[in-house]
């Protein structure tokens, strides 16, 4: 890991959280070399502007293959350093590749509109922002980071890119890699350090034209309103507690074995985690059943080994958070199991009975932890599901497909699958209603987030 020692004033040790040890450290920048950064991005953004779109186009797919061919070495480091399952880390690899390989389309497509008018023409122009600031949480450090640099260097800006503290080794990966590909230098930059230094200085630094923020409510909505003070553009893409509503005309065995993969995935730490779980009255004590032996059987264990299906949590402090959730007294309904020794590893629990006042039911937990709920009926599956401030991701299983579209345009979420837990497929669109966020990234329209139109008047009559 020697690789990653800069020549820091200070640094931060890299943790693997199935084991506990000390994997590498890196560079904890300060606001001085993060100014340098963002000076060296502003310059290179200068003559990335110009790059034709097809050069564009050309280096990022240059960049993809890249990734694609050193993808079990990036999926590897994930594993390492957020305790990812092998298979979860290796479709994250893959999905950089392929996000690159998608806006890689886009540059050469990017192009505006021709409006006749009286005594001339308009023509419309994307033009791009300058510096875009990303902000990356802890979770999935690679996919996320890719849905924010792929369409902006392919829309013609620079980006400066954070990763969290604590998980920061596949992005400086991928920033040797862009290099590597041929990206000119200055115009995708990695840089290390605490959201306090470095996250914030891209808010209040004049030359980053936009920040695209993922991570917790509370510091999303602190750079939303520090944006405002320059007009600054932003996305944010924020928590989540989303719903697996579960009608009593669905295959009930099959929906209650699906259920862990909503939400234990990634050991919950995911924004999308359907860590609610509704289930028509009928139907309860038949879901709970089956659910049971779903969740005793769920694999926890050596996030290495492709047989596990969930390592474990990322830090001590998210370990000692998820606890605080299910204190000693609660309803745990039934337990998974987990490895002892060393390593952050919680069980995968389900809290049942609980009351929709009870904190697991109203806040983001961010760890394997999932209450279940009975409903009455549609109207009331809506209503439960809607009784939250966020507003992500949410999964919907019956037969009845009339009930499907009524119950997905009833809830107020983002992103909503029917009789599956999926939530992200890159040429869709993604993010989130209400407090979940603000923005939308990946999809077709991702670019048009990442520049501004210019309209331009032609006379016809000089
Ligand atoms: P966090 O908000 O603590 O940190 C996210 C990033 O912001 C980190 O890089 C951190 O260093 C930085 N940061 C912290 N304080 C900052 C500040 N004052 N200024 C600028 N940057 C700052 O979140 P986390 O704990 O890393 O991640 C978990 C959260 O992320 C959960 O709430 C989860 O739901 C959310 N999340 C949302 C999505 C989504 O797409 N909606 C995806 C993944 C995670």
């Amino acid at each position: 890991m020697a690789r990653f020692r800069a020549r820091p004033m200070s640094t931060f040790d890299v943790i693997n959280p199935a084991t506990e040890s000390t994997i590498g450290s890196v560079a904890s920048h300060s606001l001085e070399e993060t100014d340098r950064v963002i000076e060296k991005a502003a310059l290179a953004f200068e003559s990335w502007r110009k790059v034709s779109p097809g050069d564009r186009a050309r280096l990022l797919r240059r960049f993809a293959d890249l990734v694609d061919t050193h993808q079990e070495e990036l999926a590897q480091l994930e594993v390492a350093n957020a305790g990812h399952t092998i298979s979860n880390a290796r479709w994250e690899a893959g999905n950089v590749r392929d996000v690159l390989n998608y806006y890689a389309g886009a540059p050469e497509r990017h192009s505006g509109l021709q409006i006749p008018v009286e005594g001339g023409i308009n023509v419309t122009f994307h033009e791009p922002l300058g510096v875009v600031g990303i902000i990356v949480p802890w979770n999935f450090p690679m996919p996320i980071a890719s849905w924010g640099f792929a369409p902006a260097l392919a829309a013609g800006n620079a980006v400066v890119l954070k990763p969290a503290e604590i998980t920061p080794l596949s992005a400086l990966r991928l920033g040797e890699l862009a290099l590597e590909a041929g990206l000119p230098e200055g115009v995708f930059n990695v840089i290390t350090g605490s959201g306090s230094i470095v996250g914030w200085r891209f808010v209040t630094h004049e030359k980053v034209a936009k920040v695209c923020f993922t991570g917790s409510t509370d510091v999303g909505s602190r750079i939303m309103a520090g944006c405002a003070d320059q007009v600054k553009r932003v996305t944010l893409e924020l928590g989540g507690k989303s719903a697996n509503v579960i009608f009593a005309d669905t295959d009930i065995e099959m929906a209650a074995s699906r259920a862990p993969g909503g939400v234990f995935d990634n050991a919950g730490q995911d924004c999308c985690a359907r860590s609610r779980i509704l289930v028509e009255r009928s139907v309860y004590e038949k879901f709970l059943e089956h659910f049971e032996s779903a969740v005793t059987g769920f694999v926890v264990g050596d996030p290495q080994l492709e047989t596990t299906e969930m390592g474990p949590l990322v830090s001590d402090e998210q370990r000692r958070i998820v606890e605080s959730y299910v204190p000693e007294g609660a309803p745990i309904a039934f337990q998974g199991n987990c490895p002892t020794g060393p390593g952050f590893w919680f069980p995968p629990t389900v809290l049942a009975p609980v009351s929709p006042t009870d904190r697991a039911v109203r806040e983001e937990i961010f760890g394997p932890v999932v209450v279940v709920l009975p409903f009455e009926d549609e109207a009331d599956a809506i209503s439960i599901a809607n009784n939250t401030p966020f507003g992500l991701s949410g999964s919907i299983w019956t037969e009845n497909l009339g009930r499907a579209l009524r119950v997905a345009r009833g809830i107020d979420s983002g992103n909503l699958s029917v009789n599956s837990h999926s939530s992200v497929r890159y040429w869709t669109p993604f993010g989130g209603f209400k407090q979940s966020g603000i923005g939308r990234e990946l999809g077709p329209d991702a670019l048009d987030a990442f520049s501004d139109v210019k309209n331009v008047f032609i006379s016809s009559e000089s």
